[in-house]
């Protein structure tokens, strides 16, 4: 519970302002404190309740001469009337029926600027919809799409690799077998990061310092109020020294083997292509291995094709996709077929 202080009122019969709330009648005319009228805490003024006056319940308001009585008197003091006959307290409660009296919001004081407004939970509903709602625009923007066009014709392309048998200078930090070695050198393989020494360097941080409270007043409802204090913050800086490793880079060797070797290596290769629907394999009249190979020797490597149907696009445009061999073979002209596209293009996507 924080401190009490004295809460006032004005009188509304005759204007005297600034009655303190321990009065129940204006000083000046004499006139009860009315029903509605609100106690207020005066600016500048800070009077503490004494031990003796305490009280953190609200008046109860005489049902039958609208008086209001503090919390522990059963009978109204200026008519004698019971409390359990009274139906309202000083914030409107609804008595003796049972319903809790609601604490009411702090007040803001004239130097608490603690008055800060709830977050509204309605920006915190917009942030937690924008994000997923970005994501989902983002992924139907950039996921692919499949389009259906009109098969208009027919590419291929086969390759086949050729390869020279030859005598090749190599060097590595192995020795392959069937390899005549020329010469090992050490030479530096990687290098390894060692502690060499730490260097004392500052920085800045910072540090969340008390500096003082806002105060907040919370309307107690029988002429008292309720002083809030909150500790208020600031960020202070200041500068820290720490030590920080530094490493140097130290080479590591190994043996480096220079050789020379024997073997196959791509020489060229024998390209077929056409625009139907009967492909073949270029004759190189090599064989596909030659035992105990010379120099000069040559043979097939190995193969790859590729094929593609052309396609008249919804734009137009005229596009080719790539198929495997038996979808390919079992297409005609004038076939329906469907392709993976970008949402905002007819272009399809594997074609480059
Ligand atoms: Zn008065
Ligand atoms: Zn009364």
């Amino acid at each position: 519970m924080g401190t009490h202080i004295w809460g006032y009122w004005d009188c509304p019969y005759c204007g005297t302002k600034g009655i303190r709330g321990d009065n129940k009648k204006c000083p000046h005319c004499g006139i009860q404190i009315p029903p509605d009228t609100k106690y207020y805490v005066k600016e500048g003024v800070r009077e503490v309740v004494e031990e003796s006056k305490l009280d953190d319940d609200a008046h109860w308001i005489c049902e039958y001469c609208d008086t209001q009585n503090q919390a522990w008197a059963n009978y109204c003091f200026n008519c004698g009337s019971p409390r359990s006959d009274a139906k309202r307290d000083y914030f409107g409660n609804r008595l003796n029926g049972n319903t809790p009296q609601q604490p009411l919001p702090p007040v803001a004081g004239e130097t608490g600027t603690n008055a800060a407004a709830p977050k509204s939970p309605f920006k915190k509903l917009i942030k937690l919809l924008i994000i997923p709602l970005i994501a989902v625009l983002l992924i139907w923007i950039f996921l692919p799409v499949t389009r259906t066009a009109t098969v208009t014709g027919f590419e291929w392309e086969r390759t086949i690799a050729i390869e020279e048998f030859t005598n090749v200078s190599e060097n590595g930090w192995s020795l392959p077998q069937n390899a005549h070695l020329h010469e090992t050198r050490q030479e530096i393989k990687s290098y390894r990061q060692e502690l060499d020494h730490y260097e004392t360097r500052t920085r800045k941080v910072s540090k969340q310092v008390q500096d003082g409270y806002d105060v907040s007043y919370r309307d107690l409802g029988n002429g008292q109020f309720e002083e809030i204090r909150t500790p208020r913050y600031r960020t202070e800086y200041e500068t820290e020294t720490y030590k920080e490793p530094v490493y140097r880079s130290v080479p590591v060797y190994a043996t480096k083997y220079y050789y020379d070797v024997d073997k196959w290596v791509k020489a060229g290769s024998a390209v077929s292509s056409g625009a139907d629907k009967s492909p073949y394999w270029r004759d190189t009249g090599l064989k596909t291995n030659v035992s105990s190979p010379a120099y000069g020797d040559r043979r097939e490597g190995g193969r790859t094709e590729k094929y593609y149907a052309v396609i008249a696009a919804k734009n137009g445009k005229e596009y080719r996709t790539e198929r495997n061999f038996t979808e390919w073979q079992a297409l005609s002209e004038g076939d329906k077929i469907k392709y993976r596209t970008s949402r905002f293009s007819d272009k399809p996507l594997d074609d480059f």
